[in-house]
Order: structure tokens, then C-alpha cells, then sequence
């Protein structure tokens, strides 16, 4: 049903760079039999899965939405795709992105941008635009996205869908193309709480081939978001509204549903506390030094010599720099070379402490908000982005313009610290979806799915 419905709506979504219907109706057939033996299946036995191509799959091309990695085919699968294979799920396809997860629309993938189901003409959000518009317009019910400044939980908010981005650490990174290592984490997208705490069960967990992957015994994400249904556990909650991610200058609708969410928090016997995390006014500044920094140094490995692409030069003799600026000229797009530029000069020798350091002490600065935030409330909201789905075209020539609309997701990926999106209705001037991002402390993950099931 999932490759049908694929096969009407691809031709205006593209929330696909490679859907391999032949090998998800093998694995579906062999789960059939096994169910019929009588064999014991995994939690997500049958269900398709779409998977973020920044995520390596055995055998199946994975590009990160980059020309420079056209035609590869992983020989290994991400710690995370393989544990969903572990689960019994199909991976039914490879979706789009912004290239090598640069951007918040999917308009810097090399291979074409997605289209927002809700409006073929808007963005659906990114880097994630495909895993969300894939969910989004059913082609299948469970996602996963990278979110390494808000890739996850931007485009659920922009297409209405739910999108976790768990603790730093909490998800192996083993076998996701690296943009920011520091920031990078692995999570979910579905269309409601439960479906993305199955999948985040699944894929949680120490990983020895990650070392920054948390060794620790997680809850049942499962059991925390149906925990809180019908508002259980909504009662002497303390729920924190950063004052500093409820602007005026956001988008009225957004400010409405957001506001609304708050009264309704407030009437299931929530208590609404505002608290102030001043050091978010420099999270985009801090945000756009570390990740060009990491990806410069990160994206080095893409030199012609291991991977993809591999361009000779032109009219100059054929040495190995020569093949390595050409194939990265050629195999990188303008958002990725802007980057890398931005990286390496803040990387260059007597810059370090300028920037690169400094922003790691704005970092820390930020983390301190939060705990101190923390201690007067127990979950943390702000709308998760400024504005619904903008048009396509609408901002794409402007890189700063973009940058800025990041503003409310990436102090959670600074911090390291766990946050989720969720539909909380629709805009009145536009009729498109606004979402609600709720923080929780390092390591409690179980709690943001609580407080989410709850409201859902
Ligand atoms: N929009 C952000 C950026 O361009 C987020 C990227 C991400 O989370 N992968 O960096």
C-alpha cells in the first residue's frame, strides 16, 4: 500500500532520492513466512520505514543529498538503520535532504528539492524535508532524520508531524555522514508520540563503534509517552516558556496556536513559569562558528580518493591536489563550499580562540541557562520555528536569512540536551501546521514523551 501510494504522489512530493520497492516486498514476504512459522518477530515487524539518506544502507546508494557521492553504495548499514532491520521494519527508501544536511528547506539538495505536502509550493522544512514530507503524505509512517541544528523538528513543525531529537549521545552516529560531530544526533519522525518513542526504543542505546554513545539504561519511551494519555502527569507539571523563543517578530499564527497551547497546558493543571536563558541571543552566532568548523574538517574525507566522484583537471597536469580540487569543485554545491570556507577561515592558525574557541564558551554559557531553567521548570516550550513553511525560492539566495530562522531548535543540539516538535493546529493566515517544541534536561528523554503524549 505504502509503494502505491508512493508511486501517486512521488511525481509532485520528491520526498525520495532512491525507493528500492522490489527488496522492501522481499523482506516484507519473509516476514510474512516467518510470521506463519510461527517465529517470533521484532516491535516493528512489516512497518516501512523511510530512512534520511545521510544514513548508511547496505547495498543501497546513500548520498547525503550531495553530487559527490552519486552512485555509492555503502557496504555496511548505520548502527541505527541496522537496528531497525533488527526490529523486523522494511526500509522502504532513501529521502531527500539539504546537501550533506546544510540548510532548513531541502532546496540545497543536489538532486532537486522536496515539496511540502500541505502546499506544493512551500519548503518542508530541513535538511529533513524528505524523511517529514514522506510521513506527512503517507508514503510511509516512520522516519528517521538526523538533527544537528533542528533537521528533525523544524520540518515536523512545517508538515505537521512529530519529530524527536533525543539526548547527544542517545542514538549511535555510527554509519550517519558526520556534518557537526558535536551537534549531530539520530531520531525519529512519525505522525504522532507514540510512533516516534517506538522508533527511538528501537534504535536507542549504546553502540561500541560510537564513542560518544551513552552506556546507560534508558526507560521505555513506549511506556512514558502512553503514560501521560489523556493528560495524566499534565497536572503540577512545571512548564517553562523561554522568554527569549517567543518573539514578536514570529509569525502571528505561530504565536497564536503557540499561546493557545499554553492556556490549554495551563487548564490540565499545568503551572506556567517564564524563564529566561539569556545566552540564547548568541546561539545562532555561536551555532554557525561550530558547525562550519566540524563540517570543514568532517567533509575532508570527500577528496575523489575513497568515496564517489572523482574529477581529473582540466588543461594542468593530472596530480592528486589537482584531482582533489577538481572533483570537489565539481562534486560539491554552493551552500556546502560556503561552509567550508566559513570553517577552515575560522579554523585557520591565530583564529582559533577568535572564534571557534569563543563559540564553544557561548556553548557552554547556553548549557548553563538550561540547567539553571531547569531548576524552576520541568519541561521547557517555545514554538519550534518562527514561521510556517515558507515558499520555495522564498529564501534560498539569501543564506542568512535562513541561518536566522534556526533560531529557536539549535540551542538543543548546543546544549546537548533533548527536545521534540509536535503539531499543535494550523496557522489562520496561511493554513499551515505550527509546531510545538518542548526541551527536557540531559538524559530525560522518557519525560519529554510523557509531557508530549499527554498534550497529543
Ligand atoms: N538548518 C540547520 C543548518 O543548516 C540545521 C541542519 C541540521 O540540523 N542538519 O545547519
Amino acid at each position: 500500500a505504502h509503494l502505491e501510494r508512493i508511486a501517486a504522489v512521488e511525481g509532485e512530493v520528491h520526498a525520495f532520492l532512491h525507493v528500492n520497492g522490489e527488496q522492501a516486498l522481499a523482506t516484507a514476504a519473509g516476514i510474512d513466512r516467518r510470521r506463519a512459522a510461527g517465529e517470533p518477530l521484532g516491535p516493528l515487524a512489516g512497518v516501512p520505514v523511510a530512512v534520511k539518506d545521510v544514513l548508511t544502507t547496505r547495498d543501497e546508494p546513500t548520498t547525503s543529498g550531495s553530487r559527490i557521492l552519486e552512485g555509492w553504495v555503502p557496504p555496511y548499514d548505520a548502527t541505527a538503520v541496522a537496528r531497525l532491520r533488527a526490529a523486523d521494519a522494511v526500509i522502504v527508501g532513501k529521502t531527500n535532504m539539504d546537501e550533506f544536511a546544510m540548510g532548513s528547506s531541502t532546496e540545497h539538495s543536489a538532486y532537486g528539492p522536496t515539496h511540502n505536502p500541505w502546499d506544493l509550493d512551500r519548503i518542508p522544512g530541513g535538511s529533513g524535508g524528505g524523511s517529514a514530507a514522506a510521513v506527512a503524505a503517507f508514503e510511509a509512517p516512520l522516519a528517521l532524520g538526523s538533527d544537528t541544528g533542528g533537521s528533525i523538528r523544524q520540518p515536523a513543525a512545517v508538515t505537521g508531524t512529530v519529530g524527536v531529537k533525543p539526548t547527544y549521545g542517545g542514538v549511535s552516529r555510527w554509519g550517519a555522514i558526520a556534518l557537526a560531530s558535536s551537534l549531530d544526533q539520530i531520531g525519529p519522525v512519525a505522525r504522532n508520540v507514540r510512533d516516534t518513542a517506538l522508533v527511538h526504543d528501537v534504535i536507542k542505546g549504546h553502540d561500541p563503534k560510537d564513542s560518544t554513545s551513552l552506556d546507560r539504561d534508558w526507560p521505555s519511551f513506549l511506556d512514558a509517552a502512553r503514560g501521560g494519555r489523556g493528560g495524566a502527569g499534565l497536572r503540577g507539571l512545571r512548564v517553562g516558556v523561554i522568554r527569549e523563543l517567543n518573539q514578536p517578530g514570529f509569525q502571528p499564527g505561530v504565536r497564536a496556536r503557540f499561546d493557545e497551547a499554553i492556556a490549554l497546558l495551563a487548564d490540565a493543571g499545568a503551572e506556567i513559569v517564564e524563564v529566561s536563558c539569556p545566552n540564547i541571543a548568541y546561539a545562532v552566532a555561536a551555532y554557525y562558528l561550530v558547525l562550519p568548523a566540524e563540517a570543514s574538517s568532517n567533509l575532508a574525507r570527500f577528496d575523489g580518493v575513497r568515496y564517489g566522484l572523482r574529477r581529473m583537471p582540466e588543461g594542468r597536469r593530472p596530480d592528486v591536489e589537482g584531482m582533489m580540487a577538481a572533483t570537489r569543485e565539481a562534486g560539491f554545491g554552493p551552500e556546502v563550499k560556503r561552509r567550508i570556507i566559513l570553517g577552515t577561515y575560522a579554523l585557520s592558525a591565530g583564529y582559533y580562540d577568535q572564534f571557534y574557541g569563543k563559540a564553544q564558551k557561548v556553548r557552554t554559557l547556553i548549557q548553563r541557562d538550561f540547567v539553571a531553567a531547569f531548576e524552576q521548570a520541568d519541561v521547557l516550550v517555545s514554538p519550534t520555528s518562527p514561521t510556517t513553511a515558507f515558499r520555495l525560492g522564498e529564501k534560498v539566495n539569501d543564506p542568512l536569512a535562513m541561518y536566522l530562522n534556526d533560531v529557536t531548535t539549535i540551542p538543543a543540539n548546543l546544549a546537548g540536551i533533548p527536545a521534540i516538535s509536535q503539531p499543535i493546529g494550523l496557522a489562520e493566515e496561511d493554513g499551515l501546521p505550527v509546531g510545538l517544541q518542548t526541551f527536557g534536561p540531559v538524559f530525560e528523554d522518557a519525560r519529554l514523551y510523557a509531557f508530549a503524549g499527554a498534550l497529543e
